[in-house]
């Protein structure tokens, strides 16, 4: 049995080891305020480092340093497999969200992120609304993702529903050799911003839809529309939606909803879904291989909220976010590939996908600082 002090080390060590990766990390404390956050920005080869701020009453500053590392590695990856001219950042704020927010508290953490001269851009996480970053944007312009009176791009659940519609062509095409959405049945758990855009889509191409929702208003919701189109829905209610026979598991709800238990039940040929996170672990990735399950990756099918965010610095245009996020259905069509090719897990195909888009990255710019970028608009 480890001793407490035994323990403390080797989290430490843990936070070392990855600390290293970095490329740099920021820690804010302002009194007045009480603010007290860190930036960390992993890695800006392919661009400056974008990530959201999340706020959360951590356990202790090792925690939320061990999560905001976390999470900016992340980024990287998924700015890379969503083919953005970004880099992996994120920003975490200790404290509680619901009883510690003041608007001169996120003016002040505008002024941390503005002091970095245009490596950080960032916008809304878990514990953090628009509205903070209304006030975060007067202090300065690497802000995304505020409303559109603000000069955002608003509500991004639009793109990020149109590429599960990839993601699922891409793999209909891979399993079935056509891309066709009608003639298949699909199980949609979670029908809030991007679930029920995505029934709606599939509703009205002529699928066949098991919908599931703790929110018995979304259900209501989803039924009425079906019954607009002269369609229905079949509910499936709690846990039972892991056990219906169907083509195409779509969670667009929670993470972790993959794994030893799931796993059992699923009778389905695959996986593809806006949810993040959905494997508990990455050896669920590996028990799914090994079911004949194919997975399609949540950062790859996800990204079109990221797309349109990204799109923010070229000054946002609809057209373009909605033609880029297309790309979904050639990236996951290439980690499918490469994932049979070399007998990996569809996970493994993804990572190696963004570390190979970042290597190529580094041929082109070693290193991202803002005056070696002149064609980025960012105000200074
Ligand atoms: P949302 O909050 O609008 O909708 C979630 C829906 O899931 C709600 O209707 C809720 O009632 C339902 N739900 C919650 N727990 C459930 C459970 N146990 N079983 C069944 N249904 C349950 O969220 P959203 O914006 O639609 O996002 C859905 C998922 O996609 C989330 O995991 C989110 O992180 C991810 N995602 C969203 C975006 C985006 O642009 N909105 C981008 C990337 C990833």
């Amino acid at each position: 049995m480890n001793t407490l002090k035994e323990k403390a080390t080797s989290i430490q060590t843990t936070i070392l080891e990855k600390i290293h990766e970095h490329e740099q990390i920021v820690f804010c404390n302002d009194p007045n305020t009480g603010l007290k956050s860190i930036i960390a920005i992993h890695n800006t080869t392919l661009g400056p480092a974008l990530g959201g701020c999340r706020m959360y009453p951590y356990a202790s500053f090792d925690e939320a340093l061990e999560d905001v590392l976390r999470l900016s590695k992340g980024m990287t990856y998924k700015c890379a497999a969503a083919d953005v001219d970004f880099g992996g950042g994120k920003a975490v704020i200790i404290g509680n969200p619901l009883t510690d927010k003041t608007q001169a508290m996120f003016r002040a953490f505008g002024q941390f992120v503005d002091s970095l001269n245009g490596r950080f851009y960032t916008g809304t996480d878990m514990g953090t609304s628009t509205e903070d970053f209304v006030h975060a944007s007067r202090e300065t312009k690497c802000i995304v993702g505020i409303p559109e009176a603000y000069g955002g791009s608003g509500d991004s659940s639009i793109p990020t529903a149109l590429g599960v519609i990839y993601g699922l062509k891409a793999t209909n095409k891979t399993i079935f050799g056509s891309e066709e959405l009608a003639g298949k049945t699909y199980i949609i758990q979670g029908l809030g911003k991007v679930g029920f855009k995505v029934a709606e889509q599939l509703l009205e191409s002529g699928a066949d839809l098991f919908v599931n929702d703790i929110n018995p208003q979304s259900i209501a919701f989803i039924q009425e529309r079906a019954k607009q189109l002269g369609r229905n829905v079949k509910v499936v209610s709690g846990d039972d939606v892991y056990t219906v026979k169907a083509d195409v598991f779509v969670p667009c709800a929670l993470g972790g909803i993959i794994n030893d238990v799931t796993i059992e039940q699923l009778k389905v040929k695959a996986i593809v879904g806006s949810a993040n996170n959905q494997l508990l672990t990455e050896k669920h990735g590996e028990m799914l291989k090994q079911k004949g399950i194919l997975y399609a990756p949540d950062y790859i099918v996800n990204a079109g909220g990221l797309i349109q965010v990204a799109d923010e610095l070229y000054g946002y245009n609809k057209e373009r976010v909605l033609k880029k996020t297309e790309s979904i259905y050639f990236s996951l069509l290439e980690v499918y590939r490469q994932a049979e090719l070399d007998d990996i897990t569809t996970v493994q195909a993804a990572n190696r996908l963004c570390e190979k888009r970042i290597e190529d990255g580094k041929r082109l710019n070693s290193f991202f600082s803002h005056a070696k970028r002149p064609k980025w608009d960012i105000g200074h």
